[in-house]
């Protein structure tokens, strides 16, 4: 099997003044393509921090990561940012949508950045809000919108370049729970599709929308186990 995600010893330090704060202290993984991963652990684990770094939004301070078969641990911030745009969406849980946009134009502004037509960025921007079932909402703005649909909207732009992996933070976190079941509906249709989904939830019910289940505490991985693997165990 091909890892899309091979991480081996990523630690991570935040400095404030001369105090150092170790927040990933030798984390060693790898998600194959087509997974679907929930990363679960207490407030303040740590999951966050791996996420922006899986996501290339940050580099470790020690380790080795390889994605999709490139070390990006050591890349000019540059270089990361064309890795990002390419291989990754991210969804999070306070939607960053752009509140002058409509949904259409939000959905479409990563494909303004990769210079894409203007009539191509309509056609692929529809494409993927009929795929999260908002197609008679594209024109309205984020206030015209309900939080689930916000959050669909902005899973569409994560989805509009066609990223192999797709990192969600807590993307249900501010959702009801109806709401976050929807969401998680559209989760497992993208990596039926063939996307890779990692995401992170404190919420089991939402975790066992997943298929693998990695647990952080303090900094390492506490356990990872398979979803079969956790049925019947209690
Ligand atoms: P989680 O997402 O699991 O709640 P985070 O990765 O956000 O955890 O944070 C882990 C720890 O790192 C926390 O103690 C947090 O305060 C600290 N932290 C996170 N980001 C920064 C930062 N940019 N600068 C300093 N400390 C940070
Ligand atoms: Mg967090």
């Amino acid at each position: 099997m091909n890892s899309i995600i091979h991480l081996e010893g990523i630690r991570k330090s935040y400095f404030m003044g001369k105090q150092e704060l170790q927040v990933l202290k030798g984390i060693d993984l790898d998600i194959h393509t087509n997974e679907y991963v929930a990363l679960m652990g207490p407030s303040g684990s740590g999951k966050s921090t791996l996420m922006n770094i899986l996501g290339c939004l940050d580099s470790p301070s020690a380790g080795r990561y390889v994605l999709n078969g490139q070390d990006v641990s050591k890349m000019p911030d540059d270089n990361l940012a064309d890795v990002r745009n390419k291989e990754i969406g991210f969804v999070f849980q306070q939607f960053n949508l752009l509140p002058r946009l409509t949904a259409l134009e939000n959905v479409a502004l990563p494909l303004v950045y990769a210079g894409v037509s203007r009539k191509q960025r309509t056609e692929m921007a529809m494409d993927v809000i009929q795929k999260v079932g908002l197609e008679d909402r594209s024109h309205h703005k984020p206030n015209e919108l309900s939080g689930g649909q916000c959050q669909r909207v902005a899973i569409a732009r994560a989805l509009v370049n066609n990223p192999s992996l797709i990192l969600a933070d807590e993307p249900t976190g501010n959702l009801d729970t109806k709401t976050s079941k929807e969401i998680m509906d559209i989760f497992s249709q993208i990596q039926a599709a063939g996307n890779t989904v990692v995401l992170v939830t404190h919420e089991e019910d939402i975790a066992h929308y997943a298929k693998r289940i990695v647990r952080l505490r303090d900094g390492l991985i506490e356990s990872d186990k398979l979803k079969e693997e956790l049925v019947g165990a209690g």
